[in-house]
């Protein structure tokens, strides 16, 4: 069998969801959208059940999912719903719903609900992505409880800048956003992971954090609070194949990599068809029976290369961590000049094995 595969550390992300609970003194939404970032949604909300505030997603697709699957916490819908007749289902199914535009306003006034909908009114703080705009915020809170279908309205926003430490944007929203709720008396949504970790000043009653429960740091310079995190997944293959090359030899696709001293090769059974990303390049950092060595050449689809010259003990069958606990998925994301996110998000073809520490 393909030894290419990643391990998801439940009790890792059960740390990191504590994490954001301890220095926020918030309730929180575990955001597992995307099929947890790559990490498998059902297990990654079964994991985190017992003690989760409930949990994000991105659209009813990824959250009937989970209902399915018995999940019975409540499942908020980042962007609410895409078109009206998605209400049925959301009253059907419970689910917690964004409202982040005026025609879902007037979708909701238009709507016959048996239930009251718990809504989460999203105000464009300065993001510019989706939202209302503050002119209009305190209008359509007025209108969604004037239908009396609305049971209980969360305000939130979302920071564009909150990975940059030192931009003064993240505290420029907060004050759009303190300025068009003014006078509502309603809970507040504003931190996702990296104004969590590193903005204490956001008040918030609910967090949304989404990568940091996966244990990777949306920063790219060290933060205190993020070396607190626990990697959740491991990327690991073997070696499956060694070569001894004299020096000047090309190693892979393109020449990209010539051997300037003897090199010993190994290959190892990971490419970008696995979710590896093509653009890292020499020298991003692998760890290859619990040693550190480097990427060599082009990544390709199905295998990549490492430089096994130092390591005289390694060789066939050589265990290699592409990342996890030793090498940082954000280490590798920079030097592909990519983010964590994107790498979790693209695996792909690997099995993913489930285990508890
Ligand atoms: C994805 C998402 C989050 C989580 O963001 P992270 O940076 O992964 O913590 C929070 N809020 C909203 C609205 C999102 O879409």
């Amino acid at each position: 069998m393909r030894p290419a595969r990643a391990l998801i550390d439940l009790q890792a992300l059960r740390h990191n969801y504590r994490l954001a609970r301890e220095v926020t003194g918030a309730k929180a939404l575990a955001v597992i959208k995307a099929d947890a970032y790559g990490h498998g949604a059902v297990r990654c909300a079964q994991a985190l059940e017992a003690e989760a505030d409930g949990f994000a997603v991105a659209c009813i697709e990824e959250a009937l999912a989970l209902r399915e699957a018995g999940i019975r916490a409540p499942i908020l819908l980042l962007e609410g719903f895409f078109e009206a007749d998605e209400l049925a289902l959301i009253e059907q199914h419970d689910l917690w719903c964004v409202v982040h535009a005026l025609w879902q306003v007037e979708a909701i006034e238009r709507a016959s609900l048996r239930k009251p909908l718990n809504v989460w009114l999203k105000l464009d703080s300065g993001m510019h992505r989706v939202g209302l705009f503050p002119e209009d915020y305190q209008a359509a809170y007025r209108r969604l409880l004037a239908t009396g279908q609305v049971a209980k309205i969360v305000l939130m926003s979302h920071f564009a800048r909150a990975d940059e430490l030192d931009c003064p944007r993240s505290t420029e929203q907060l004050a759009v956003f303190e300025q068009a709720r003014q006078g509502l008396a309603a809970e507040i949504s504003l931190r996702n992971s990296p104004a969590v970790l590193g903005w204490p000043q956001v008040p918030s009653d609910w967090v949304r954090p989404g990568i940091m429960l996966y244990g990777a740091t949306p920063f790219e310079q060290d933060q205190a609070v993020a070396a607190r995190l626990q990697p959740v997944m491991t990327l690991e293959s073997k070696v499956i194949s060694v070569r001894e090359l004299p020096v000047g030899e090309p190693v892979g696709y393109g020449a990209r990599f010539v051997t300037e001293r003897p090199t010993r090769v190994g290959v190892v059974a990971m490419g970008y068809a696995d979710g590896y990303p093509r653009h890292a390049p020499t020298g991003t950092p692998v760890l290859v029976d619990g040693q550190p060595s480097r990427l060599i050449g082009r990544v390709s689809m199905d295998m990549l290369c490492v430089d096994l010259s130092d390591l005289p003990g390694a060789g066939l069958g050589s265990r290699v961590e592409l990342w996890g606990k030793q090498v940082l998925a954000s280490d590798v994301a920079i030097r592909a000049g990519s983010i964590p996110y994107q790498l979790f998000c693209n695996l792909r073809r690997v099995p993913l094995l489930y285990c508890e520490g």
